[in-house]
């Protein structure tokens, strides 16, 4: 029987505590999954590395092709620049992929929630493009290549009619950046839309739309920037940071992650809702059984997806859904109710 080795990154903050309750959860349904260890971010300075992405982390992704990584900090207005985005552009992971979906048990200001954000993860205003013109005067330089902007969009509609979706909207500002934002829309335009309907809004109007109404859209289609506000605001709609998982995807590797970061708030403290990070790991065994045919992965995605809506609707949740149990412990509650 084939095992699928994937490279596990804790990363900083929160994240090893909710690794290790991700590792808790696989060990109990015997996934056929090895994970090997590998460092980034400040654990990886903290652990002798002279580089916060080590070329051994990056080697490793190359060899294996699947990472299963925990937030990585970086520093605010000055320091090293992000590990995150040094990992998504030199692996050329360009499409991130986060579905936001509503959670039986999560009570929020709406219910049945379906949406997904598929962000352009490579380019924009990620680059770190800042130079200082004179005292005072600092420029950042937004980029848009026509082959990133035609890759994201001919990936979008794709998975959108993969994945029996009825409507991409794109969100955009090209009416004042007019060149980069237009790039994109120019591009999607050309990609034959299958029966997927599809749509421009000004990401102004949109987020107003998103909030008052979220099932008026279904993919929202963004560049970088834009993908990465507009995800924590639709992880607001379901319950928050701590249950919006995702996906890092290119042509040769995929990296799954949740959308948040590292919490340096309650790192350490047992706090962490490990949920995120676990529904990444299911998108990775889905993953799996997607691309390589292993359908035990898909059994065991949707058992763990059964196991926490169970625990969830029976009101066991760590704190930031309202509930009392630590990330242990949760972990431990979800456990019991695998079933099969
Ligand atoms: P954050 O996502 O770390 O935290 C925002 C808020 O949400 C905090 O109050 C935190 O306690 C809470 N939260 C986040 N995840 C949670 C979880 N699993 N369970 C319960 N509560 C949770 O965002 P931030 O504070 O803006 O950023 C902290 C650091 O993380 C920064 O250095 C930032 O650059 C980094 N970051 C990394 C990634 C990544 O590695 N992909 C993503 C976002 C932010």
């Amino acid at each position: 029987m084939t095992t699928h080795t994937v490279v596990l990154i804790p990363g900083d903050g929160i994240g090893p505590e909710v690794s290790n309750a991700v590792r808790s959860v696989f060990e109990a349904v015997r996934a056929p999954v090895r994970f090997v260890e590998h460092q980034a971010g400040k654990t990886a300075l903290n652990r002798g590395y002279r580089d916060l992405l080590p070329e051994e982390t990056l080697e490793a992704i190359r060899e294996h092709h699947l990472a299963l990584k925990g937030p990585c900090t970086t520093p605010i207005a000055g320091g090293f620049r992000s590990v995150n985005v040094a990992l998504r552009q030199e692996l050329n992971l360009y499409a991130s992929l986060r579905p936001v979906r509503s959670l039986p048990g999560v009570k929020t200001r709406y219910e049945n929630v379906d949406l997904v954000v598929v962000r352009e993860n490579t380019e924009g205003l990620y680059g770190g493009l800042e130079n200082v013109i004179t005292d005072g005067v600092v420029v950042a330089m937004k980029v848009a290549t026509r082959s990133a902007c035609q890759r994201i969009a001919a990936w979008t509609l794709d998975y959108a009619k993969r994945n029996q979706r009825r409507k991409v909207s794109a969100f955009h500002k090209a009416n004042i950046m007019k060149l980069t934002d237009g790039m994109l829309l120019e591009e999607a335009r050309k990609v034959p839309a299958g029966g997927v309907e599809y749509e421009e809004v000004i990401i102004d109007a949109a987020v107003m739309r998103l909030v008052q109404d979220p099932s008026r859209f279904d993919v929202i289609m963004c560049e970088n920037l834009y993908g990465d506000i507009i995800s924590d605001l639709c992880a607001g709609l379901v319950g928050g940071l701590g249950v919006c998982p995702g996906a890092n995807l290119g042509d040769h590797d995929a990296v799954f992650e949740a959308v948040h970061g590292s919490a340096p708030d309650i790192a350490g403290k047992n706090l962490a809702n490990p949920l995120a990070l676990l529904m990444s790991a299911a998108m990775l065994l889905a993953h799996i059984a997607t691309t390589r045919g292993d359908d035990r992965c898909r059994l065991l995605a949707d058992r763990i997806r059964l196991a926490y809506e169970d625990a969830l609707t029976h009101g066991q949740t760590t704190r930031d859904l309202g509930g009392q149990l630590g990330t242990r412990e949760f972990a431990q509650a979800l456990i019991q109710h695998l079933k099969g």
